[in-house]
């Protein structure tokens, strides 16, 4: 192909020019951008070609450097703004420039020049839309936030506003039972198993209520630990006997594995809090089923196991279920708020200690909680140890 030829065709501004700045080569595509034909260029000095282009000027200034140093100049951009019609165009062009050698001597220049207007417009345009995206993605993550706060807010007003009337109905029906006991004896044993039934569903009451308070300290770092030496695996022993009668009502025979004592210090309640909501979850979703628990020391570690051969967890679950409201299960067949994991964590990380999962769909569960003997102030991030 020649020279002439692939000057007409190829879609690149080129330009050969020789040291006396005469055009000696010209592109078809170059031609267009300076508004003058192809042929007006050939042998023609470019002061003259490019008298009227806005950046002539310029481009000859560059040439001419090219040639006098032999150093090339590589994406000059230019803009071009043509006025017209009441309207601005803008072009944007990159040029570079380089020395064509013979014999290592300068003989000529190479101007190459991209029009580079199309692929600024669609840069700009998705600069503009990753901006308008970033916008929206900040006020949903704003909405959000102001969603969960008030949220938050919601639990720790309802919580607070639902325990004084609890209180209350306790103490009534404790006085109400005392009473009766004494007035009327006979009717008072007559109505025990009704108010069996009262007290149990407000100690279930009460227990919801003191989870969404837990949960509204914890959104506050309110939650509080109370450090004491204790024997866990004495501990243990009472959960165990006191959810004796759960697990019997769930079909399942609880086995402990924990020979005891095994000294720590832990706050009391918090690790019963703890116990409670492993127990039960055990007895919940391994209905049926045996469950098993077993207690050891590890060095200055207690690994406590609680493992049931119930519905197991999709591992989608497990990824999700130590998080705040998040539930493995369908409301429809199990109840429950997804807060005791959260809770439990929560807990758990405070002392130093962790909280780990191993299970599968449909093959039970194995809750293992680790915690060190002695207080680890350092790991309390959530809660403040009075
Ligand atoms: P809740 O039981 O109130 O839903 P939790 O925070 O105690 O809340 O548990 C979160 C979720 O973890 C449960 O909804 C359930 O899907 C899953 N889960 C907890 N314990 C077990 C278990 N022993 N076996 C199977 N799934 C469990």
């Amino acid at each position: 192909m020649a020279l002439s030829e692939l000057m007409s065709t190829v879609p690149l501004g080129m330009a050969l020019i020789d040291p006396e700045l005469r055009f000696l080569e010209v592109s078809e595509a170059m031609a267009a951008m300076n508004g003058v034909p192809r042929d007006a260029h050939l042998g023609r000095p470019m002061a003259e070609v490019l008298k009227g282009t806005p950046s002539g000027a310029d481009v000859i200034r560059r040439v001419r450097r090219v040639l006098e140093t032999g150093v090339a100049l590589e994406g000059v951009e230019i803009i071009h703004r043509e006025h017209g019609g009441g309207t601005e165009r803008v072009r944007v062009y990159r040029a570079s420039y380089h020395p064509v050698r013979r014999d290592g001597e300068v003989v000529a220049a190479c101007i190459y020049v991209e029009d580079m207007t199309e692929r600024r417009r669609v840069e700009a345009q998705r600069d503009a839309g990753a901006a308008r995206e970033r916008a929206v993605r900040e006020q949903a993550l704003r909405e959000t936030q102001e969603a969960v706060r008030a949220r938050d807010e919601f639990l720790s007003v309802a919580a607070h506003e639902l325990r004084t009337p609890l209180t209350s109905l306790r103490l009534h029906l404790q006085l109400l039972q005392r009473q009766l006991g004494i007035s009327q004896p006979a009717l008072s044993e007559q109505l025990a198993p009704r108010t069996q039934v009262l007290e149990r569903q407000l100690s279930r009451l009460g227990g919801l209520v003191n989870t969404l308070l837990d949960v509204s300290r914890l959104a506050a770092g309110k939650l509080s630990l109370e450090p004491r030496e204790m024997d866990l695996a004495q501990l243990v022993r009472q959960m165990a006997d006191a959810f004796a009668e759960e697990f019997k009502k769930a079909g399942s025979e609880l086995t402990l594995h924990v020979d005891g004592p095994l000294q720590g210090t832990w706050d009391p309640l918090r690790v019963e809090q703890v116990l409670v909501n492993l127990l039960s979850n055990a007895a919940k979703y391994g209905a049926g089923r045996p469950v098993e628990v077993s207690l050891v020391g590890e060095g200055h570690t207690a690994v406590l196991a609680v493992k049931d051969h119930g519905i197991g967890i999709s591992e989608d679950g497990m990824s999700r279920l130590f998080g705040k409201f998040e539930r493995a299960v369908s409301e429809r067949h199990y109840g429950g708020l997804g807060l005791g994991l959260y809770i439990t964590r929560q807990i758990v990380e405070a002392m130093g200690g962790s909280i780990t999962v191993r299970s599968a769909q449909g093959q039970g569960s194995t809750f293992i909680l680790r915690l060190p003997t002695q207080p680890q102030p350092q790991a309390q991030p959530a809660m403040a140890a009075r």
